[in-house]
């Protein structure tokens, strides 16, 4: 199996290149922003708990995340690898995927973390905001929370995944086809 995390703060672009990557290496897809927006959009007990969490930019709490993804590998058996986007966001998240992992016989292959300027990041949040009708995009305040968590909650899941080796970061300004060029790259050479 080929394991990796795309990794990076909100609006660095991890959802637009998961697509692509998905579509090149035949992984699956496991972002958990898109399971718990469909969780709220089933109005499922799940979902109505974790909205007022995502509408103030806060991190749904690990026990609910890890629940759901360990959900996702019981309804994904046969996968030959994940994509994991917008997860883990914890290092506890980070240890329970591990473990997780491990009890599948597998683990992960590679972290690419994406880099991007806090000020590129929120307009492209606030331009996203505009169509996607997300809640969470909108609110320049609310933008500014995400960054503080992905700051204080985050960021400490590189080093979790540094301290293995299978960390890369890379640009993630510029075009959608070069960054996308930039982390096949890293994928190749990791397989
Ligand atoms: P995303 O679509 O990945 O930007 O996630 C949107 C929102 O969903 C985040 O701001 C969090 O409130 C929540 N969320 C998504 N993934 C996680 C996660 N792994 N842990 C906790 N909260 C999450």
């Amino acid at each position: 199996m080929f394991n990796l995390v795309l990794f990076g703060p909100p609006g660095s672009g991890k959802g637009t290149q998961s697509d692509k990557l998905v579509a090149k290496y035949g992984l699956i897809h496991l972002s958990t922003g898109n399971l718990l927006r469909k969780e709220i959009a089933d109005q499922t007990s799940l979902g109505m708990s974790a909205k007022s969490y995502i509408d103030s930019g806060k991190l749904v709490p690990d026990a609910v995340v890890i629940g759901m993804v360990d959900s996702f590998f019981d309804r994904h058996k046969g996968a030959n690898g994940f994509l994991f986007d917008g997860f883990p966001r914890t290092v506890a998240q980070a240890e329970a995927l591990d473990e997780l992992l491990t009890n599948k016989n597998t683990a992960i292959s590679l972290v690419v973390a994406l880099e991007v300027s806090e000020e590129e990041l929120v307009k492209r949040l606030l331009h996203r905001g505009q169509t996607s009708g997300r809640s969470d995009d909108t609110d320049e305040s609310v933008i500014r929370k995400r960054f503080a968590v992905y700051t204080n909650e985050t960021s400490p899941v590189a080093a979790h995944y540094q301290q293995s080796g299978k960390f890369s970061s890379i640009a993630g300004e510029g075009s959608i086809d070069d960054i996308f060029t930039g982390i096949c790259a890293q994928i190749d050479k990791a397989r």
